[in-house]
C-alpha cells in the first residue's frame, strides 16, 4: 500500500480545485470534516478543507495522520504580508513556521495598560524533539526543493518564515515588529498548528502560501482568487513529488 500525500486548505476557495482534481474520489466524513481520498497521476492523495484557524487545522492534521498514515501533509492557502517587499501573488515556501500567538508578557501594574511590543515570544513543547521551547518548526527539505522547480509567472517564489495564530494583524507597527523580531515573511491562521501536530506525530510537512493581501500596499486587499492560484501551484508541486518519487 502506497502512503498518500495529504493536502489541506482552510477555505472553500483554498481547497475546492484540489478536491475536484482527484480521480476516483471517495468521501470520508469525520464530524464536520470531510476527507476526500482519490488519486493524482495514479498516486493516492487525500484533500481536506480544514476550516479557519489553528485548532481546526491541528484537528484535521491529527485525524488525517491517524486515518491515512500519510507520506507528508501539505498545508497551503492565502496569507498576509509582513515583509513590505512582498506583493499579492508571491508564493512563500515555509522554510520555518512560527506560532505568533504564543507570548509571555512582563508584569505590569494595574492601570499601566499593555505594551504588546514587550511581549516575549515562547517556543512550544515538542515532545518528539525532546524540547520544551521550540520556536521554529520546519517544512520538509525535499518538498521545498521540488517546489522551487515549479515554473510560476504570477509573482516571486521565495523561502520564508510563516507565522500563524488566530489573529488577523492589520497594524503596520505590529507587522514590522513581528517581521523584525521573528523574521516572518507573512501570516496566516493554520500553518503552525499543522506543523506542530506533524512534528509530534513524526510526519513530514510543508506550508506553502500565496500572498493574498498586504497592509503595506493599499490596493492589495484580500482576494479569494489567490487561493485558487496557490492550489494550482501546489498541485504542480505534488505532481512533481509523485513523478520524482521524491519522498518514497
Ligand atoms: N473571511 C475573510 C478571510 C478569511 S479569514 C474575508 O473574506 O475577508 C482568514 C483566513 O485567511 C485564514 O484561513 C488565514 O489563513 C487566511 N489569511 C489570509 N490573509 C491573512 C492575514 N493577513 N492574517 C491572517 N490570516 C490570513
Amino acid at each position: 500500500m502506497k502512503k498518500p500525500i495529504v493536502i489541506l486548505g482552510p477555505m472553500e476557495s483554498e481547497s475546492a480545485i484540489l478536491i475536484k482534481r482527484l480521480e476516483n474520489r471517495r468521501e470520508h466524513p469525520i464530524g464536520v470534516y470531510t476527507f476526500y481520498e482519490g488519486e493524482i497521476d495514479g498516486y493516492p492523495v487525500v484533500v481536506c478543507r480544514t476550516y479557519i484557524g489553528v485548532v481546526n487545522s491541528a484537528t484535521v492534521t491529527a485525524l488525517a495522520i491517524q486515518k491515512f498514515s500519510p507520506l507528508c501533509v501539505i498545508i497551503q492557502g492565502t496569507s498576509g504580508a509582513h515583509d513590505p517587499t512582498l506583493h499579492q501573488g508571491d508564493i512563500v515556501l515555509g522554510e520555518k513556521m512560527v506560532n505568533i500567538g504564543r507570548f509571555f508578557t512582563p508584569h505590569r501594574e494595574k492601570g499601566e495598560g499593555t505594551d504588546t511590543f514587550a511581549w516575549e515570544p515562547h517556543g512550544s513543547e515538542i515532545v518528539s524533539l525532546q524540547a520544551d521551547e521550540v520556536l521554529y518548526l520546519h517544512s520538509d527539505r525535499r518538498i521545498l526543493e521540488i517546489a522551487e522547480t515549479v515554473p510560476y509567472t504570477d509573482g516571486r517564489v521565495l523561502r520564508g518564515v510563516i507565522g500563524a495564530a488566530d489573529i488577523w494583524n492589520k497594524e503596520l507597527d505590529m507587522l514590522m515588529h513581528l517581521h523584525r523580531t521573528l523574521g516572518t515573511a507573512c501570516e496566516e491562521m493554520e500553518g503552525y498548528g499543522v506543523a506542530q501536530v506533524c512534528a509530534q506525530l513524526s510526519t513530514p510537512c510543508a506550508d506553502i502560501r500565496v500572498i493574498s493581501n498586504s497592509e503595506w500596499h493599499k490596493e492589495e486587499e484580500f482576494n479569494e482568487k489567490y487561493g485558487e492560484q496557490c492550489q494550482m501551484f501546489v498541485l504542480e508541486v505534488v505532481r512533481r513529488l509523485i513523478a520524482e518519487e521524491a519522498l518514497m
